[in-house]
């Protein structure tokens, strides 16, 4: 018999595991996975904090500008008040070159439009782009300091893969569902698809600003250990080996940005897929199986934003977690 169970132990579900410990600390939590650290998709990624509001539904804003808010509250705090080599939060500025009538991105420290002598002293032959400094979350680090702070405040980890969701009925309170792409085939919803992407990280510790070129999906993130060079966006496209050349599709347009890198020795080559869907899944779901209950709350799909927008949706599925188990709580007071 389980308590609370999060499924899922990338950064969606660990974040998600460890708000709940914040704010029910006497309720005992079971993290549940196949797959930990750096097997995850959330390992791989850049882990930049440029979520794109441009692509949310309309109805859905409000509540998307409140998990960046909140996601971004949480990680600037870390970042100033603990230790980015454990955290894996940093704090980057650098160079951002777009087309005239862009949007700007608008989670950030301040941004200002980069100036004619400042385009003309930067490397490329661009004409219109940002300065801005920004958070890069690296998840190298964050996922092992999350999940040092869920262990070491009683949480439980299983490693297993669940093939049934309705195994869980009749033997937890609640079920928290943050499998990513893994939704498509333990729930079967058709609405999940993958975005493939591409990245190589290189050791060029000369490199201390990022750079990104909007049209190309072209970036240079610098973190503590080594620069990741993105990127490439292949709807759906499944297979995660080969591509070599992709990654020298990757190179050449990250050399093209900054002609220094050319040389430089590539450190890992990485594939994943984002948990696309047309919008985050957050919602609570009654399922029954040979008359056992199971309250299921999904927190899946973060796309291209998993990392950035963990955090804020963690914090919605813990108040959708808190308010269930108040109901039952009075239900079952009633009863007696
Ligand atoms: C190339 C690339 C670059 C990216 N860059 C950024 C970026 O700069 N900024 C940003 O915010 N985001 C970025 N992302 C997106 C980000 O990686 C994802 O949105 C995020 O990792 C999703 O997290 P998750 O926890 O939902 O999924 P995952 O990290 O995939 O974790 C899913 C978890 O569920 C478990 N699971 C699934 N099915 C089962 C099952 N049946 N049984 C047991 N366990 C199961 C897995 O084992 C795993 O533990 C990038 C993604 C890619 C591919």
């Amino acid at each position: 018999m389980y308590d609370i169970v999060v499924l899922g132990a990338g950064v969606v579900g660990l974040s998600t595991a460890v708000r709940i410990q914040d704010v029910l600390p006497d309720r005992k939590v079971t993290l549940i996975a196949d797959k930990f650290t750096k097997d995850t998709t959330s390992d791989g990624a850049a882990g930049i904090f440029r979520p794109s509001v441009e692509k949310t539904p309309v109805k859905c804003l409000q509540q998307y500008r409140t998990w960046c808010q909140d996601s971004f509250k949480w990680y600037h705090t870390l970042n100033v008040e603990d230790d980015p080599s454990e955290t894996g939060v940093i704090r980057l500025s650098g160079y951002h070159f777009a087309n005239k009538g862009s949007n700007p991105p608008r989670f950030h420290y301040g941004i200002t439009e980069l100036t004619e002598k400042e385009l003309a002293d930067l490397p490329g032959n661009f004409s219109f782009g940002w300065k801005y400094t920004s958070l890069m979350i690296e998840c190298r680090r964050y996922l092992p300091w999350l999940t040092k702070r869920f262990v070491s405040r009683g949480g439980r980890i299983e490693k297993r893969k669940v093939n049934e969701i309705l195994e869980f009925a009749g033997k937890c309170s609640l079920l928290v569902n943050c499998t990513g792409f893994g939704s498509s085939t333990l729930l079967n919803d058709k609405k999940v698809f993958p975005v493939r992407g591409h990245l190589i990280r290189v050791a060029a510790p000369w490199v201390k600003h990022f750079y990104v070129w909007d049209d190309a999906s072209s970036y240079i993130y610098p973190g503590q250990d080594n620069v990741v060079l993105g990127g490439t966006r292949q709807k759906d496209q499944y297979e995660t080996s080969g591509g070599w050349e992709w990654f020298d599709d990757v190179k050449s347009r990250c050399v093209n940005l900054l002609p220094g890198l050319k040389n430089s020795e590539v450190i890992n080559k990485w594939v994943g897929l984002r948990p696309h869907r047309a919008f985050i899944r957050l919602e609570v779901e009654d399922l029954s199986c040979n008359g056992k209950q199971l309250k299921v709350v999904h927190n899946y799909g973060h796309g291209a934003n998993g990392v950035a927008l963990s955090w804020g949706t963690a914090i919605e599925a813990t108040e959708i977690v808190k308010t269930i188990l108040s109901q039952e709580s009075s239900r079952f007071k009633s009863k007696l």
